[in-house]
């Protein structure tokens, strides 16, 4: 079990697109972070200068919270004006490309949800329960970029709960997966899809989405070498659609295994799955990170979505496939699970491997 960090020793933290549907995420979930204390937000020049709760258009459960409500919106811009060393972006892509690596050669250890750097080859993608230990190739990330900092991604939304659904069956060989996603309207940010293209409606594209289930599940299934990453070799096709569901990605999964296994050992996998996040006892890891559901109509987004508070996948639908061998759905939900609380469980485990230590540089175990 990882020790508590003495409350009034909180380390302070910045949140780089604080006022989007992930930074409001952010800023939610680092209100009574035992570890973290959010000491800065930055977001576009559309808000800078304002108070935190008189810019955000806040989409979360309940009101901003107290410690975010007078902070000061700033660019994002490494600097006094962001006192923190441990940085969450929440930027879109192409402001990420350009700003990350600022903070990281300004010494700052950014986790970032942008998609901008994720598979870069000395970066790690992790979903903490399936590869932390892609977290060891940060000496050669600093090493390659010569920088002081260092720069961890989370994957796009769907892929979190594809591969979360998927790791578990890797013992039986996950030779190709078919997945149909049907994606909540938060994935696309605020504003997002304007309401009257999606109200009564299902958009059968979203941009990019389906190469990035593709080949970051890749990535995060595969291995770290040492030298390199090497993606699983599993075969992934991907459709992607966007439904008029407020939050939570619902994924239908078709799979095929190199051994024949019954229904009920894919179940009892599912069941007993856990990582590193759960014997660390990280404050935002969920007991379980997949539950299983028996009902004929389960996951669904508005009863399932916060299961776990947010962080656990929820699986169901278990059958045949006539196709491939076997079927079943899995539902995530895509700010919590899929973003903000990914985010913050990749800092908790490297807060936990030392990683974080002010003092320290950054080296892995
Ligand atoms: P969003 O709702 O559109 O929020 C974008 C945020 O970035 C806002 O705070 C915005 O500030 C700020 N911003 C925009 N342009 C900027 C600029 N030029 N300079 C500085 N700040 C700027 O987007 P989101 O859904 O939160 O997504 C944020 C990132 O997370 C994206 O890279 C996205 O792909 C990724 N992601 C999203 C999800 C999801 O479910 N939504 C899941 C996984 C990953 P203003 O409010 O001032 O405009």
């Amino acid at each position: 079990m990882t020790q508590a960090h003495p409350q009034d020793a909180r380390m302070p933290v910045a949140v780089l697109g604080a006022t989007g549907m992930v930074g409001q995420r952010l800023v939610a979930l680092l209100a009574d972070h035992p570890w973290f204390e959010l000491a800065g937000v930055a977001a576009s020049e559309r808000s800078v200068g304002r108070p935190y709760a008189e810019a955000v258009h806040w989409h979360v459960e309940g009101d901003v919270p107290r410690a975010a409500r007078a902070l000061p919106l700033v660019s994002p811009l490494p600097g006094p004006d962001l006192p923190a060393r441990v940085v969450f972006s929440a930027l879109p892509a192409a402001e990420a490309a350009r700003v990350e690596p600022e903070f990281t050669r300004a010494g700052a250890l950014v986790f970032s949800n942008a998609s901008a750097h994720r598979l870069e080859p000395d970066v790690p993608l992790i979903v903490p329960e399936i590869n932390p230990d892609h977290l060891d190739a940060l000496p050669a990330q600093r090493a390659a970029r010569d920088w002081p900092g260092a720069l961890v991604t989370n994957a796009n939304c769907s892929t979190i709960g594809l591969t979360l659904a998927l790791a578990p069956l890797a013992r039986f060989g996950l030779r190709r997966v078919i997945v149909t996603t049907l994606q909540g309207a938060s994935g696309a940010g605020y504003p997002g899809v304007p309401s009257l293209d999606l109200i009564d409606n299902v958009v059968p594209f979203i941009d990019g989405e389906e190469h990035k289930l593709e080949t970051e599940s890749r990535k995060i299934l595969g291995s770290w070498s040492g030298n390199g990453f090497e993606d699983a070799t599993i075969r992934l096709s991907a459709h992607c659609n966007r439904v008029p569901v407020r939050e939570g990605h619902l994924e239908c999964v078709s799979v095929e295994l190199e051994r024949r296994v019954a229904a009920a050992e894919l179940v009892a996998a599912w069941e007993a799955f856990a990582g590193e996040p759960q014997r660390l006892q990280l404050p935002t890891a969920p007991i379980h990170p997949l539950i299983y559901r028996d009902e004929p109509d389960r996951p669904q987004p508005v009863r399932d979505r916060l299961a776990g508070n947010g962080m656990t996948v929820t699986v169901g639908r278990l059958r045949p496939c006539s196709v491939l061998d076997y079927k079943f759905v899995c539902l995530s939900h895509n700010t919590i699970r899929g973003a903000a609380g990914a985010a913050l469980l990749n800092a908790e485990l490297a807060y936990a491997r030392g990683l974080l230590a002010t003092e320290s540089r950054i080296e892995t175990r």
